[in-house]
């Protein structure tokens, strides 16, 4: 099978007037059609620079980034990316938020609003379509967001460490919730994460990054024998554990 991204040797540095910041250093990887990829790393690594490098706002220095063979452009529309803030307008309701991006690049069409309509139902806020951002609880508001960049119908979504801003006991709901929505879509993911636990529990492979300029000191495929796996089940399989200190070991080392 071909991947659907492909990160050939890829290095980057910032120049400022205080000087060059080498942030990445021969970064390889790839990912497969319909994969979820977790990236961990020491804070200050590069996990957010390669995620700007892969969705083409940054551009790398050395190296390839394709996606289906074509160098991914500036707000290239395969391409949803995700925050940790929502950026939910709180001027907007949720249902004129989870349109916005489709208003923007003007595709409101009939089958798009229905895709919309759809996941409203499926993912519980179709009862809060005309509430204000703040009136939804943290999870909630994710999830609005999660179908905001879904509506764009996005082959590939980056998630630069989205449940850091909530508290554990949401965090641990809201990671199961996204995880299962991605899964139900069929999404191909990136998801940068500084929590071990929560890669393992989402992610197909764990992609372990060293400290600054990062490179890839390690890739681990995460198998816990589940048929049907969710976060929250891969939380509680026998092998979640040893993948955990296999992990932190290796990450250890960079600290
Ligand atoms: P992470 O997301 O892993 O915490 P980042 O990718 O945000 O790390 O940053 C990697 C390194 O590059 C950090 O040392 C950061 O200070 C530096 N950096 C990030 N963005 C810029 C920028 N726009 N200009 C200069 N240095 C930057
Ligand atoms: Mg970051």
């Amino acid at each position: 099978m071909k991947p659907l991204l492909e990160i050939r040797d890829v290095s980057l540095s910032y120049h400022t007037s205080a000087g060059e910041t080498p942030a990445l250093s021969h970064l390889t990887f790839d990912l497969m059609p319909g994969e979820f990829l977790a990236v961990v790393g020491p804070s200050g690594c590069g996990k957010s620079t390669l995620l700007n490098l892969i969705c083409g706002l940054l551009s790398a220095e050395e190296g390839t980034i394709l996606m289906n063979d074509t160098v991914p452009s500036p707000g290239d529309p395969r391409i949803g990316y995700m925050l940790q803030k929502d950026h939910l307008l709180e001027w907007r309701t949720i249902y004129q938020n989870v349109t916005l991006g489709l208003e923007i690049r003007r595709e409101l069409t009939h089958a798009k609003l229905e895709y919309i309509e759809e996941m409203l139902c499926t993912y519980g806020l179709d009862k809060f379509r005309n509430a204000r951002p703040s009136q939804l609880s943290g999870g909630m508001r994710q999830r609005a967001a999660l179908i905001r960049t879904l509506a764009l119908k996005p082959e590939l979504l980056l998630l630069d460490e989205p449940f850091s801003a909530l508290d554990y006991q949401t965090r641990l709901n809201v990671s199961d919730d996204i995880g299962r929505i991605l899964k139900k879509e069929g999404k191909p993911a990136i998801l940068v994460t500084h929590d071990i636990s929560e890669a393992i529990s989402m992610a197909d492979r764990v992609i372990i990054l060293t400290k600054r300029p990062a490179t890839v000191a390690r890739i681990v495929t995460i198998d816990l024998g589940l048929t049907d796996r969710t976060p929250l089940s891969s939380r509680n399989a026998p092998q979640f554990k040893s993948y955990f200190n296999l992990i932190w070991k290796e990450l250890n080392q960079y600290v």
